[in-house]
């Protein structure tokens, strides 16, 4: 029940098949490793998560806390606990993250009982402490001039005021340094707890050294190829995807 459950799901962009068929099962309590190669369509998979108008769901069911999610509007997702982190973050030149933040708190609550300011800044301030951010950085526009690590920490700043249930996270580990990575990947089992799920959308295997994942699920093509521990992540790591390109039946995936 306290699960997201996606079945058969196809996807279609522009009138392209992009998505052949998915099945993924994350429970909360739960990290799933999604990985892949470049083009796999795994930024397609949370876009359609998250219920993207680009991204067509044509067959297939995403289901989550019992629910058929699959024709439901983003906000309405996000006001039942989904969370998307982008890859590539929208720079918001003339939106403040402050303001951004506390826009985004208030969407998801009773519109009679916004946060009140201090509240607001309380927590705003401790969430940017644990992520090693300047405070200056509330007054400044979201993303905008943001470098690589600036943006995926303004992602996880987001994740941490939000709270959501379910997060899936697009490849939050791509351009950090070592230092960031760390930084940001305590940012994130900071949030986790037995009532948070986590989809961990990611290339490489190293985020994985720092949020353990308990499953693993590699999608090549618009498809699920394999599923495994953490194991498999690092058989990928160690051998690259090719080494596991061939399915049990022993044919390459078409
Ligand atoms: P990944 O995140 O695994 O690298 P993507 O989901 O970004 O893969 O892309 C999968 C495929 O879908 C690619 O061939 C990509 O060009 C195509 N695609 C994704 N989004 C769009 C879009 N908005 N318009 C056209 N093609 C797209
Ligand atoms: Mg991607």
């Amino acid at each position: 029940m306290n699960e997201l459950q996606v079945k058969d799901l196809h996807v279609e962009v522009k009138g392209k098949e992009i998505l052949k068929g998915v099945s993924l099962t994350a429970s909360k309590g739960e990290v799933v490793a999604l990985m892949g190669p470049n083009g796999a369509g795994k930024s397609s998979f949370g876009y359609a998560l998250m219920g993207h108008p680009d991204y067509k769901a044509t067959k297939g069911r995403i289901i989550y806390n019992g629910k058929n999610i699959t024709k439901l509007p983003p906000d309405e997702r996000a006001r039942r606990g989904l969370f998307l982190s982008f890859q590539h973050p929208t720079e918001l030149p003339g939106v403040s993250i402050a303001n951004f933040l506390r826009t985004a708190m208030n969407s998801t609550r009773d519109k009679k009982n916004p946060i009140p300011v201090a509240e607001f800044v309380r927590q705003l301030k401790e969430a940017m402490k644990a992520l090693k951010m300047d405070e200056s950085f509330m007054h400044r526009y979201l993303n905008d001039g943001f470098s690589g690590g600036e943006k995926k920490r303004a992602e996880i700043l987001q994740m941490a005021l939000l709270k959501p249930e379910m997060a899936i996270l697009d490849e939050t580990d791509s351009g950090l340094d070592v230092d960031s990575l760390k930084t940001v990947a305590e940012g994130i089992n900071r949030l986790m707890n037995k009532n948070t799920g986590l989809l961990l959308i990611t290339h490489y295997q190293r985020i994985l050294r720092h949020v353990k994942p308990d499953k693993v699920y590699v999608m090549m093509e618009g498809k699920i190829i394999k599923t495994g521990g953490e194991e498999l992540a690092r058989q990928i790591e160690n051998e690259g995807y090719e080494s596991i390109k061939v399915s049990k039946d022993g044919k390459i995936p078409p």
